[in-house]
């Protein structure tokens, strides 16, 4: 079959193959720790869920409007307005079918054939490829992990040139769980106010921080930067909420109009019912969100404790998300059935032939001395997986 050429070139997203892969393992009975979860392990609160059932009760089930029913776009404007002062309108925010849609919808809409797209690597799996999709150019910065995985100024004023349409900012992020404090965020603001991009700023994972970190948004730091910066974020790590679908993008109207047409002529509207559970996700009363966040900090402190004592593999103290990078580059040349580990792959690969451990390795995210561990698990899948890493180690020798 000849397939379209969009197509081609785009890989599907490895942490959704390896999320369905411990699923077949764990099926056929393999006592399996698995570590690639992408999502919170915690249920959705119960007054999120009655929000649902009372909006199905009512007959809430018909299109909405396409860009989400307005009271659910007034409470995510008040939510910028109360958490960082940002003034936008409701004509200024578009609900889409989770924070990738959201994403993806911006950036089709944003991106000419050839626009360069920078993104700081490590980077979440999709963004080069939603950015191929558009036409665009990713352009992968390297960090390092010296610098705790930060883009620095000087590397950020490197990589933006005439050509660059976008700049991606992941703070915190996903895989590695660096974030920029008000200091480096207000320095990286400066090097983007001097080059004329757009700035998509994907502040999924803003609550989900520790030790008293504070999360700050970039253009309540630097207003000049308002009229070209797009923020994307959505319910699904905050309030547990993946499978229900909704995120949203908030920015200048032009760009988020753009956008909803390319959603009028898609999906049309975000699940109705799924709307007013994330009205009630984001007016309501938050006070799940720091428990979830404390049970998280738990396990942060546990897993860099236990990878850290490794011999073999160092592990980065993240501010925030729910990820560990680890490096395992001091087991590469290590011997695993007469073939030396040469990759993370080779690493994951090994983890899972005698450990039962599944990580995620991190060439996907653009490392390749790392691999990315999630701890949206139990402190007791937590223990008998490092349990079985460091025996693993061990066993190389
Ligand atoms: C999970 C995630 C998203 C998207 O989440 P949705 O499930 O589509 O709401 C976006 N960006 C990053 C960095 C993520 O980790």
């Amino acid at each position: 079959m000849r397939l379209g050429k969009k197509t081609q070139g785009i890989k599907p997203s490895v942490t959704l193959a390896l999320a369905a892969k411990a699923q077949v393992l764990r099926a056929e009975g393999v006592d399996l720790v698995n570590f690639t979860a992408g999502e919170p392990d915690f249920d959705t609160p119960q007054r999120i869920k009655d929000a649902a059932i009372e909006a199905l009760k009512k007959g809430m089930t018909k299109y909405t409007d396409v860009r989400g029913i307005e009271p659910l776009r007034q409470a995510i404007a008040e939510k910028y307005k109360r958490e960082y002062g940002l003034e936008y309108t409701k004509d200024e925010v578009l609900v889409s079918c989770g924070g990738k849609h959201a994403l993806y919808n911006l950036v089709q809409a944003l991106i000419d054939d050839g626009d360069e797209v920078v993104i700081p690597s490590p980077y979440w799996v999709s963004y080069s490829d939603i950015a191929l999709l558009a036409g665009g150019v990713p352009k992968l910065v390297e960090t390092k992990e010296a610098n705790g995985f930060r883009i620095t100024p000087a590397e950020l004023e490197k990589a933006l040139t005439p050509k660059t349409r976008m700049f991606i900012l992941n703070s915190p992020s996903n895989p590695t769980g660096a974030a920029y404090d008000r200091g480096e965020l207000d320095a990286l603001s400066r090097v983007l106010e001097r080059h004329d991009c757009l700035i998509l700023s994907d502040d999924i994972y803003e609550k989900i921080v520790y030790d008293g970190f504070k999360f700050h948004q970039i253009t309540a730091l630097n207003p000049k930067l308002r009229d070209r910066t797009i923020i994307t974020n959505a319910v699904s790590k905050t309030y547990a909420m993946t499978g229900w679908r909704i995120g949203y993008a908030v920015g200048p109207k032009e760009a988020v109009t753009a956008a909803s047409k390319i959603q009028s002529q898609s999906t049309s509207n975000p699940t109705s019912i799924a709307q007013a559970a994330a009205l009630e996700a984001i007016r309501g009363p938050q006070d799940e969100v720091p428990v979830m966040v404390g049970e998280f900090k738990k396990r942060r402190d546990a897993i860099v404790a236990r990878l850290a004592a490794i011999p073999g593999i160092g592990c980065f103290k993240p501010q925030g998300a729910f990820y560990v990078f680890p490096n395992v580059r001091a087991l590469f040349g290590k011997k695993h059935k007469d073939k030396p580990l040469a990759t993370p792959a080779d690493v994951v690969e090994y983890f899972l032939d005698s450990a039962r451990v599944l990580a995620v390795p991190g060439e996907d995210f653009g490392s390749k001395e790392n691999i990315r561990i999630s701890y949206a698990t139990s402190m007791q899948e937590i223990e008998k997986g490092c349990d079985r890493i460091a025996e693993a180690v061990r066993k190389l020798g």
